[in-house]
Order: structure tokens, then C-alpha cells, then sequence
């Protein structure tokens, strides 16, 4: 018997560990300190409320016979998969109703759609990075190259034609940074994505927190990504999903590697590891794409967009340089006067009682960045604000 030793290669994860014993350690020895936590990537706001009728009305069918449902189609139901085709048209953007699976969130098909590559593919990962793209390919011993984000190019790395890759992850809002890539920064990366014939995975993760109309919530925007690419979407930031879990991937019928389709494969994938996500909770997702669910859900973006706005506000205020926070929900800010991460991290609290997250926890070129978050209440964020501005005006 031998195990999968590429998990033996994973870094010990204690990004968000470390923060909570730092943190744990300072509110015992400072019982009296107001903490507000700017470092969660979790949604703070209740449900809509069609997203809360469509659950208890879907509890009521499972009570009764007629009702009844037991196993559900492994790709979603249809009336899920409808409501979410609806919602790329108004977009703009044709999505046929067989391209798209329902999931139980946009993590597991991340991870799992690895399954349908070979091992020996090279995998292109922007750096700093959500994790997850990294620890997957690294249980999977794929070798791997970063593109290099940093302040110089805005924390949006462009293709290298030298670079030679398989796999490529873009994520767009960028989590951690909140990076939002243009139009023509899209097209260039699924140009270069079909010159070298490799597949794109794009996070579409936080596309709901784009408001500027001239930025691609889609990568299928871009003329030939259906050709090259695979969007990941998800429930948890748009409509405060994160504990029912659900998520749609996108797997165009034109996307063929190796004289295969993708989408037949992800089909087969998908019935033969995965049993549907459950009744109520693709009944509730469905409530939020209807006219009254949007609502519900753009009232409480409209929440986190304006913690966002007060962040960068104030950040311009202070004249330190961030991207992000307009179009996503994550401001990730230069720390001041050269501090490391951590640095900054210990700083703030003791200063100011404010936890964020370090950015060398997201890779290399995370080092001397802070990810603060907009998920938090207008009232914790206000007060964050001013205490940073007392500390650091
Ligand atoms: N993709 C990105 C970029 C994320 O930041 C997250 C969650 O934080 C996810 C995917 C996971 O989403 P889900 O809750 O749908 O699994």
C-alpha cells in the first residue's frame, strides 16, 4: 500500500491559524480591546428572503408524496440550470443550458475538475494566489509555474509567450487582491490560452461585485473562450451561499482536447463521483435568480460595496496605494513605511484592534500587502476606518 505522497509536499496551511492564535493571545492579554476583524472572506448578511421561501417550501414538498424528490440529475435540475442561462443572457452572454453543471460550490469543482487533465501537464498559477489552485495541482505532483503579480503591473499578470502552459487559472474579481482584469487583458490571456492549446480555468467567484459595465464579468465575453475555457461561479458571495453551497461551472460544448470534449467528460465526471447537489438548497438558488431574489441579493452587495468604498476612501486619504475594493469585495493595500505582512499585521491590532490578513499568506509576491475585507458591518467597518486613519494620518 503506498499513499499519494505529493500531499507530503503541501505547505502547512497556517495563514488562517496563525491569525486566530495571534489574535486569541492578544484578547487574553488585552480583555478590554474592541476587536474588529477585517480578515474574513466569509459573508456576514442573512439570506434573501425568496431564497428563505423556496428552502421552507422545498422542506414541505419533501414531506409529501406527490412532492417527494429523492436522487435528483446529477448535473442540476433543469430549472436551476434555466434560471442560470437566463441570467448569462442578460449579460449578454449564450450559454447553452447543457454546458452548465450545478455544484455544491465553486471550491469542489475547482478541485475536482483536475480530475480530466493528465499528471504531466504544466499548470500557470498567478501568484499571490486563492490556495486552493496551488494545494490541488500539488496533491496532483503536476508541475507548476506562477505569473508574477505585484505593484508594477497591478496585480493583473499578462501572458509570457515564452512561458509554455497546460492548465492556466485566472480569477477575476482576484481573491486575494481584488484585481479586475479588462476586456482586452482577457482577450490577450485567451489568445495566448488557444495559440498554445491549453485550458483556462476561470474564477468567476465574485463577478457579482463587478459594477463598472465596461469590465467582463465572463470570461465567455471574450470572443474564442468558449474554445479554451472553463468558468467556475458560485452562490456563497452573490446571495450569502457559503453555508447552503452552490455553485454552476460552465464547460462549453466547443472546448475539445485531444479529439475529446471536455463537457462529455466533466458529464461523465460528474455521474459518476457526484450525486447532485440537494433539493432545497438548488430550489433556494433558484429563488435567487427571480426578480425578488436579485433584489435581496443587491441589497446586501450594495452593503459590502459601500465597507469597500469606505475602505478605499479612506486608504486615498491616507495616500497608500491598494487595488481592488470598486468592483470586489477585497482591498488589498501596500503596508506603510516598508513593514512586512506580519509586521503590519501585529502592528494594526496592537495599534488600531483591526485583524486583516497578511499577504505573503497568499504567496511570494504577497509579501508588504494587507487583504482587508468589505464583508464585515457598515458599523465595524466605519470605526476600523477612523482608527486606521487616527493611526496612520
Ligand atoms: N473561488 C474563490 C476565488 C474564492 O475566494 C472562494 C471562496 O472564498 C471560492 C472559489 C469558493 O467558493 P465556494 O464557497 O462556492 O466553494
Amino acid at each position: 500500500m503506498k499513499i499519494n505522497t505529493h500531499y507530503l509536499d503541501l505547505e502547512e496551511s497556517y495563514l488562517f491559524s496563525e491569525i486566530a492564535h495571534r489574535v486569541a493571545r492578544y484578547t487574553e492579554e488585552h480583555p478590554e480591546a474592541d476587536v474588529i476583524r477585517m480578515g474574513i472572506g466569509d459573508v456576514t448578511l442573512p439570506l434573501c428572503e425568496a431564497a428563505v421561501q423556496a428552502l421552507h417550501s422545498a422542506a414541505d414538498d419533501q414531506s409529501k408524496k406527490e412532492s417527494f424528490h429523492g436522487y435528483g440529475p446529477e448535473q442540476g435540475y433543469d430549472f436551476l440550470r434555466d434560471a442560470v442561462c437566463r441570467y448569462y443572457a442578460k449579460m449578454g452572454v449564450t450559454v447553452d443550458v447543457d454546458d452548465i453543471f450545478i455544484g455544491d460550490g465553486a471550491k469542489s469543482d475547482v478541485g475536482n475538475i483536475l480530475d480530466l487533465f493528465d499528471k504531466d501537464n504544466t499548470v500557470l498559477i498567478p501568484d499571490p494566489v486563492y490556495p486552493v489552485y496551488r494545494d490541488t495541482n500539488v496533491m496532483a505532483g503536476r508541475r507548476i509555474v506562477y505569473a508574477d503579480a505585484n505593484r508594477e503591473n497591478g496585480f493583473l499578470p499578462m501572458p509570457d509567450p515564452t512561458v509554455k502552459a497546460d492548465i492556466i487559472y485566472l480569477c477575476s474579481p482576484n481573491n486575494p487582491t481584488g484585481a479586475v482584469y479588462s476586456r482586452p487583458q482577457l482577450a490577450e490571456w485567451v489568445k495566448y490560452a488557444n495559440d498554445q492549446d491549453a485550458v483556462l480555468l476561470f474564477d468567476a467567484a465574485y463577478e457579482a461585485f463587478v459594477r463598472d459595465p465596461e469590465l467582463p464579468r465572463s470570461i465567455y465575453e471574450i470572443e474564442g473562450a468558449r474554445t479554451c475555457a472553463i468558468e467556475f461561479c458560485s452562490l456563497s458571495k452573490t446571495a450569502g451561499f457559503t453555508g447552503m453551497r452552490c455553485g454552476y461551472t460552465v464547460v462549453p460544448s466547443e472546448l475539445t482536447r485531444g479529439g475529446a470534449s471536455l463537457r462529455a467528460l466533466w458529464l461523465r465526471r460528474q455521474t459518476t463521483k457526484f450525486n447532485g447537489a440537494s433539493y432545497p438548497i438548488q430550489k433556494a438558488a433558484a429563488a435567487v435568480f427571480t426578480p425578488e431574489g436579485m433584489a435581496g441579493c443587491r441589497a446586501n452587495l450594495e452593503v459590502y460595496r459601500e465597507n469597500a468604498r469606505m475602505i478605499a476612501g479612506t486608504l486615498d486619504e491616507l495616500g497608500i496605494w491598494y487595488v481592488g475594493g470598486i468592483n470586489s469585495p477585497y482591498i488589498w493595500m501596500q503596508c506603510p513605511n516598508g513593514m512586512t505582512s506580519w509586521e503590519f499585521f501585529d502592528f494594526l491590532l496592537e495599534k488600531a484592534h483591526i485583524v486583516g490578513t497578511p499577504g505573503s499568506g497568499f504567496g511570494k509576491n504577497g509579501e508588504g500587502f494587507f487583504r482587508l475585507t468589505a464583508f464585515g458591518s457598515p458599523e465595524g467597518t466605519k470605526e476600523a476606518m477612523r482608527r486606521l486613519k487616527e493611526l496612520l494620518g
